[in-house]
């Protein structure tokens, strides 16, 4: 971290300056320069506030050098990290699809469209039981019973489940769920990040509708300062000016996430777009750009949907979309986990 100071700050300041700064375990070189003086701080700033300096009316400027993620950063954790999901490694050398509808509705509804995914080459069952809708109207998601046929969908396919928390409060219903997902609009909700940073479960993190790169990689580090290090960061779009689709889908966080952070990186082409014809060229575009998992929506009567109808793609539709994912995949090195 350099620190900038204000031109002809009295040396009195300074060294005060310098020494509260020691006090919190790093080291402060001063240089003086012809035009300015800075301080360079050397060692472990993740915990120093850069506001509070700032506050000091001798400081200028503060520019962090280090990021402000440890845990997240590949610099301290340079190999990718995999996680074990009932047995399916997602971070590995092979490809995770997460299918299945936006909301669990039914029984039937649900182990139709699971058997269907699974059948078309999905490798885990997605299904919302709590659902976070922008009007307290629409359908709010048959919460308890959603994760109970959610269980019972996996008992039928042997697919591992992903589905939503949205409140701390609904944590103990999630005992038997494979992973748990933070959706975008619950990426800064820090009490809840924490709580799941307690538990031993692997955590899907969706990107904020506006957040940036550096902000997810902090929600992360938000769960794994807590111990829970079983965290991979989803792309879902994020908003933009652009009102001819849902979101516009970053690409390009795909290999930058993977750059900065081990963590394994998943893209949601469905809630990125909006729009069903996008999602197998955002699928193939993802897969290329270099992801370690897919999230897509399928419904096995879309346009009966109780949400998002119009993303989610129809057992036959995602079928054939899974083909060219799978031959994408493998020309890339990166083929989708056949179990084998
Ligand atoms: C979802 O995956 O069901 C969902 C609500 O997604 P997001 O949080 O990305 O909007
Ligand atoms: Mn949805």
């Amino acid at each position: 971290m350099v620190i900038v100071l204000k031109d002809n700050t009295p040396s009195q300041k300074v060294n005060e300056l310098i020494s509260s700064l020691e006090k919190k375990n790093v080291t402060a070189n001063l240089v003086k320069g012809v035009h300015s003086t800075i301080i360079g701080l050397i060692g472990d700033t993740v915990h120093i506030d850069t506001e509070a300096i700032l506050a000091n009316d001798c400081v200028e400027k503060v520019q962090r050098v280090q990021e402000p993620y440890k845990n997240a950063n590949r610099k301290f954790h340079p190999d990718d990290t995999v996680l074990d999901i009932c047995g399916r490694k997602l971070g590995g050398n092979k490809l995770q699809v997460i299918a299945g509808p936006c909301s669990v509705e039914s029984e039937r509804q649900l182990l139709e469209t699971a058997i269907a995914c699974k059948k078309a080459g999905a490798t885990m069952l997605r299904g919302g039981a709590f659902k976070p809708r922008t009007s307290p109207y629409s359908f709010q998601g048959l919460r308890k019973e959603g994760i109970e046929l959610l269980l019972k969908a996996k008992k039928e396919t042997g697919l591992p489940i992903v589905t939503e928390i949205m409140s701390l409060a609904h944590l103990y219903m999630f005992s038997d769920v494979d992973v748990i997902q933070v959706g975008a609009r619950n990426m800064q909700n820090f009490e809840l990040l924490k709580a799941l940073g307690r538990c031993d479960k692997p955590i899907l993190l969706k990107r904020g509708l506006s957040s940036t790169l550096e902000e997810l990689l902090m929600s992360a580090e938000y769960i794994m300062s807590e111990g829970n290090t079983k965290v991979m960061l989803c792309e879902r779009g994020i908003r933009t000016f652009e009102p001819m689709t849902r979101n516009t889908l970053d690409v390009s966080a795909v290999p930058l996430l993977k750059h900065k952070s081990h963590l394994p990186v998943v893209v949601d082409p469905s809630h990125a777009t909006g729009i069903v014809k996008l999602v197998e060229p955002m699928s193939l575009a993802a897969v290329a750009a270099g992801c370690d998992a897919l999230e897509i929506e399928v419904h096995c009567d879309p346009e009966n949907a109780l949400s998002d109808g119009s993303q989610q793609l129809t057992p036959d539709a995602f079928s054939k979309v899974m083909n060219k994912i799978k031959a994408l995949a493998g020309f890339v090195g990166r083929p989708v986990d056949d179990g084998e």
